[in-house]
């Protein structure tokens, strides 16, 4: 067993934040730090890839694995559904990583209620036109998606009240020193460090 039980993250942001960017950069540095694959029924963007970035499923499957209860969470978003796997985040939360969960903020809602010990971080980007041309950048969406990704942009950024941390992406070194601020003040916290330090605690109180 492990001294300690990982903690549980949630990141959300609009597509084009670059939440997916500062996410890797995180966990690059950071070998206690994994992030959950969600299963989706989204078709595969170029360069993705199966069982690495999401598990891709037919709706049928989704679906199926829905009933059988598999999900901790799942909504859809831009038409697709996307859910997270219960038993996966069971098992790495046990083995003590930390978990973060990349998902939109009906997942959060859900993920709140049932684990409300879960900590939560909106990533937003510095302006509405940055983010247009991060939108743009990626050259794998027509105008007419950017359109509507810049409106359920807008739509997923009023929810950034309910998040316990924001984090603006203005210049990425300083928003991954300041998602890893994060990180590290959860880890310094009492209870954290009571778990990892039981013995040395005893022994200074003996
Ligand atoms: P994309 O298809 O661009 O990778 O993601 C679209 C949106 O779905 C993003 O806001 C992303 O955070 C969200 N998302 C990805 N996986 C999950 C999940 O398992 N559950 C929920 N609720 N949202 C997810």
């Amino acid at each position: 067993m492990p001294a300690t039980t990982g903690t549980l993250y949630i990141i959300s942001a609009p597509s084009g934040a670059g939440k997916t960017s500062l996410v890797k950069a995180l966990i690059d540095a950071q070998p206690q730090v994994r992030v959950s694959v969600s299963h989706t029924t989204r078709a595969m963007r170029p360069g993705e890839v199966d069982g690495v970035n999401y598990h891709f499923v037919s709706r049928e499957e989704f679906l199926e694995r829905l009933a059988q209860d598999e999900f901790l969470e799942h909504a859809e978003v831009f038409g697709n559904l996307y859910g997270t796997s219960q038993r996966c985040l069971e098992q790495t939360l046990a083995e003590g990583f930390d978990l973060i969960l990349e998902i939109d903020w009906q997942g959060a809602q859900q993920v709140r209620k049932l684990m409300p010990q879960a900590k939560s971080i909106f990533i937003l980007p510095p302006t509405q036109e940055a983010l247009r041309q991060r939108l743009n950048n990626r050259g794998q969406d027509s105008e007419e998606i950017i359109e509507r990704r810049m409106r359920e942009a807008v739509s997923e950024m009023s929810h950034y009240v309910e998040y316990d941390y924001l984090v603006i992406n203005d210049d990425f070194s300083h928003a991954l020193s300041d998602l890893q601020s994060i990180f590290r003040a959860n880890r310094l916290h009492q209870q954290s460090q009571q778990q990892r330090y039981r013995q040395l605690l005893e022994q200074l109180l003996a």
